[in-house]
């Protein structure tokens, strides 16, 4: 049975969606829609993270006031596409998967803290992975899109997409939060 479940893991991932609907607008109209890169932003990677990571904490309870619009200034195309779209990354693409620094895992979006590294495990799955969440940070919804039965998880503050949750996950909770690394960000513990 594990076999099967890690199989259809593999196969639908985290939170695997359909290849999207090409767009239908002509050809020349495709063209001039540019993506915001990084670049765009006038930051580096590395600046862009800072820049995100020092924003204040968000109260515990607190909803953000901030709209799709200024999440779209604040975030690249990218995180924009999964936090606010509810996209999926490429398995094994993200910086977190393979992270197992002690600190904690934030809200790319709005920067409330989501999971600490204590709950992280290594799922196999290509996405990073938590057996559980920190208190009334996160919240679940019933996601029943591509024909699948899926829960989703959003950050309690900002309602930002960060992947799915499963049962199959290891004690003492039994549940498998994986979340795309796009839709968090690091703070170390001793930064
Ligand atoms: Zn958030």
């Amino acid at each position: 049975m594990r076999a099967i479940i890690f199989a259809v893991a593999l196969t639908f991932g985290c939170n695997n969606q359909a290849p999207e609907k090409l767009s239908e607008q002509p050809d020349s109209e495709v063209r001039t829609v540019k993506s915001k890169t990084r670049k765009q932003l006038n930051q580096t990677p590395t600046e862009h993270l800072q820049t995100l990571k020092s924003r204040p904490i968000p109260e515990l309870g607190s909803k953000t006031t901030l709209s799709d619009e200024d999440f779209q200034t604040l975030l690249t195309d990218e995180e924009f596409k999964i936090l606010r779209k509810q996209g999926t990354e490429r398995a094994f693409s993200g910086e977190y998967n393979d992270h197992k620094e002690a600190g904690t895992y934030h809200c790319r979006a709005c920067n409330a803290p989501l999971y600490t590294s204590e709950t992280k495990f290594d799922s196999r799955t290509g996405w990073p992975s938590f057996w559980d969440a920190i208190e009334g940070r996160v919240e679940t919804r019933p996601d029943n899109s591509y024909g699948m039965t899926r829960t989703e998880i959003v950050c309690a503050h900002c309602d930002s997409h960060l992947g799915h949750v499963f049962d199959d996950g290891p004690e003492p909770t039994g549940l498998r939060h994986c979340a795309n690394s796009l839709s968090l960000v690091f703070h170390p513990e001793t930064p």
